[in-house]
């Protein structure tokens, strides 16, 4: 496994890739790996001759109260794991070859628009923002023929493939579901941070997104039902997490629903456990 460091290097195998028309399949990851990342690199070593594997925790998607200098990291275990999962290259970017000159430099943005404006994005302003652009920057350099994205973090992947759509790139994204504990509860970086309480609670979350679906599934199809259902079974059930939301919004443009659910949706929830911050979703189709 080749471990790389300077766009320059990355450019040359993926230029070097290209030019023996072999395919390659692109994980970025924010590091600190875990199983759930494991099925992204899985997926993308069986569609593809070259896989490459970014680790990069970037600055500009943590907004100024959130966790950028606590964000746990693991180089040693994440490169061993690499190794094991057949991984061809490694990249870890250093901010310097991602934004020359500091990212509050940084001039030109990716833009999500309103795909930014519900869920995840509506308390983090400027997250998705910053998610795109590092994105597109990766893309650039690593020049995927695909690129691998969690439906864990939902919003993001559909963001990043619109992006592909609205800016030409020529990158097909491939979205792998969600690798859960045996409880329920979605792998997630942060999850280090919970207490063994909060780690209990934590279950509450899928357990909320179950119970919404299998009321979904029995015919109740009323958006405030659902919301409602998901809610209170988070409250019951993680008394110190506080919800930061439960949505239901359109599966393609992220937007709320009102009324009834008609066509495929995404019930998605935030909830914050001191200062851990976790997310799910499920999707419901009509
Ligand atoms: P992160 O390192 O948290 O930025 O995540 C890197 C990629 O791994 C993203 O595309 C995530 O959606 C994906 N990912 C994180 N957790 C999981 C999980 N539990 N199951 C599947 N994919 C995940």
């Amino acid at each position: 496994m080749k471990e790389i460091e300077s766009a320059r290097e990355v450019l040359s195998l993926t230029r070097d890739t290209r030019c023996r028309a072999k395919s390659s399949g692109f994980v970025p990851t924010m590091g600190y790996l875990h199983a759930g990342h494991g099925k992204l690199i899985e997926t993308a070593r069986d569609e593809n001759h070259l896989v490459v594997v970014s680790i990069y925790v970037n600055p500009a998607q943590f907004g100024p109260n959130e966790d950028l200098d606590r964000y746990p990291r693991d180089l040693e275990h994440d490169r061993e794991m690499c190794l094991t999962a057949g991984v061809d290259a490694l990249f870890v970017p250093s901010d310097e070859t991602m934004y020359p000159g500091g990212y509050l430099n940084q001039t030109v943005w990716v833009d999500p628009g309103t795909l930014a404006s519900q869920l995840c994005g509506a308390a983090r302003p400027g997250h998705f923002r910053g998610v795109a652009t590092v994105v597109a920057k990766l893309f650039n350099l690593a020049q995927p023929d695909r690129a691998y994205f969690g439906q864990k973090d939902a919003q993001q992947a559909i963001i990043v493939r619109k992006m592909t759509e609205d800016l030409a790139m020529p990158v097909e994204i491939r979205v792998v579901d969600t690798v859960r504990e045996p409880d329920g509860l979605a792998l997630s970086s942060r999850n280090v941070y919970l207490s063994s309480e909060e780690r209990h609670e934590a279950t509450a979350l899928y357990r909320a997104l179950q119970l919404a679906r299998a009321e979904f599934e029995s015919g109740k199809h009323e958006v405030e039902y659902l919301v409602d259902t998901a809610r209170h079974c988070v409250k019951r059930g993680a008394p110190n997490g506080k919800v930061e939301y439960v949505s239901l919004v359109d599966l393609k443009t992220l937007q709320p629903i009102h009324g009834q659910v008609n066509g495929e949706s995404l019930l998605a929830l935030a909830v914050h456990f001191g200062r851990t911050r976790l997310i799910d979703n499920v999707t419901l189709t009509s």
